[in-house]
């Protein structure tokens, strides 16, 4: 089943238009940078760096819920919270969390959770289904802040963002009312300085009682971003409690998907589950693919090519099905796969291959386009526009090949035949 996915996607984006961060491309936001976990995941990881976490264990099933619920309930918790693991943010809202008091109500709330298609304003309309659930201790709430971490590339540095108005969406607050969000900027030479997490813990309006550990906590959460290659960390809300006390209520971290090599142990947290179906199935081919949700189908060799195709078929008017990056040295093989992957979303109307010769030739990326077409019999438009080492060779090649291409002589007149065939016109 096909899944919305940019909505999906954009918390990086958003949360980087929240520090105020600017961007160049359209298409810059998608960029598959970062690899996503589990907020019960993301919390074993501030547990290890000494940022307090309420107690909790991830279920899968049914009975799981129940034992994990009552023991709580048996080590003396008034209160035990069901709550939905999915790759998203919103949950609370689309009733994906729920407090509860007592064992029956806590198995009424899991089996409302487990399984359901949670749909939030982070999941798209088709929403994704429940699979796991944490069940953990309740907090006696006082207040909700905010806190987050997030590279700011104008300033290439990364910035320290806290708020008083937690719990809620960060990305309204950051649009109505950007001076409720403070922000240090983090010298990469140095680190975040206590003096730089106090002055944040003041602007919280913290009891005098509670900088010490606040600073604390921000310390350790920046220790954590720094050491597990984060690219975000959002902690919403980071709660005071009627106690005194300062807990990560909720807790999203991504990673850096190219310094996963030296974090095996991270790379295990990868939930396929909660990915794209496609592009689990490109990753295999080590195809750079990401599904978005227009209907014309890319085919870019380079990433930097693929983001500024995604642009110019906006800019004709249209819109892109996906980001595909088939790399410098792609062969008929990987070419065959590509189109594999393209073909499969049903949204796809026209095809289009945007070549840039250097380490591929154009005539060897036309050989196997052909060859790839014939063999998967696409009935779809294809429309290329191919520059660079031996583009007349390639020209050729298509031109005798027998099927119907369709090729622009720049990016543009490409795009234009594209957005015209996707549209059925021609
Ligand atoms: P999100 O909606 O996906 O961001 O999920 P959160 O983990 O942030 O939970 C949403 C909301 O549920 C929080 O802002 C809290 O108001 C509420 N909530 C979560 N855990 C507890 C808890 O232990 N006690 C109480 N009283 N409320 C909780
Ligand atoms: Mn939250």
């Amino acid at each position: 089943m096909l899944r919305e996915r940019l909505p999906h996607r954009c918390s990086y984006f958003a949360l980087r238009v929240v520090a105020g961060v600017r961007y160049t491309s359209r298409a810059g936001g998608v960029q598959k940078t970062s690899m996503k976990i589990h907020e019960y995941q993301a919390k074993e990881i501030l547990r290890k760096y000494g940022v307090p976490v309420p107690g909790g264990e991830m279920v899968q099933t049914l009975e799981e819920a129940d034992r994990a619920a009552k023991d709580l309930l048996d080590k003396g918790n008034a209160v035990v919270v069901v709550k939905a693991q999915i790759h998203a943010g919103g949950r609370g809202k689309g009733g994906g969390v729920k407090v509860v008091k007592s064992l029956a109500d806590a198995s009424t709330a899991s089996k409302a959770i487990l399984g359901m298609q949670l749909v939030t304003h982070q999941t798209g309309s088709l929403g994704q289904k429940v699979q796991r659930l944490l069940i953990e201790e309740g907090s006696a709430i006082d207040r909700e802040l905010y806190l987050g971490i997030v590279l700011d590339r104008a300033a290439a540095r990364l910035v320290f963002m806290a708020s008083q108005a937690g719990g809620m969406e960060i990305e309204e607050v950051a649009h109505a009312t950007p001076e409720k969000i403070y922000k240090e900027y983090i010298d990469p030479a140095i680190g975040l300085q206590p003096y730089q997490a106090r002055k944040l813990a003041f602007k919280l309006g913290l009891k005098s009682t509670q900088i010490g550990q606040a600073t604390a906590f921000m310390l350790g959460l920046y220790k954590a971003f720094v050491e597990t290659d984060s690219t975000l960390m959002e902690i919403n809300p980071f709660i005071t409690t009627k106690d005194d006390k300062l807990l990560a209520l909720d807790c999203k971290i991504n990673f850096d998907d190219n310094a996963m090599f030296r974090h095996k142990d991270l790379k295990e947290l990868r939930d396929l589950a909660e990915e794209d179906p496609l592009e689990v199935e490109a990753s295999k081919f080590a195809l750079n693919y990401i599904k978005l949700d227009g209907n014309i189908a890319c085919m870019v060799n380079g990433a930097g090519l693929a983001m500024a195709t995604m642009d110019i078929i906006e800019y004709a008017g249209g819109k892109a099905a996906n980001f595909l990056d088939v790399g410098g040295g792609a062969n008929q093989e990987q070419i065959e796969n590509a189109f594999g992957i393209l073909l499969s979303d049903p949204n796809v109307k026209a095809i289009f291959i945007n070549i840039f010769g250097g380490i591929l030739r154009v005539d060897v990326l036309a050989t196997a386009v052909v060859a790839a077409a014939k063999k998967l019999n696409v009935q779809l438009p294809i429309i290329l526009r191919l520059e660079g080492t031996n583009v007349e060779e390639g020209r050729k090649i298509l031109a005798e090949s027998g099927l119907k291409f369709e090729v622009g002589t720049t990016m543009k007149e490409a795009a234009d035949l594209a957005v015209a065939a996707a549209k059925g016109g021609k």
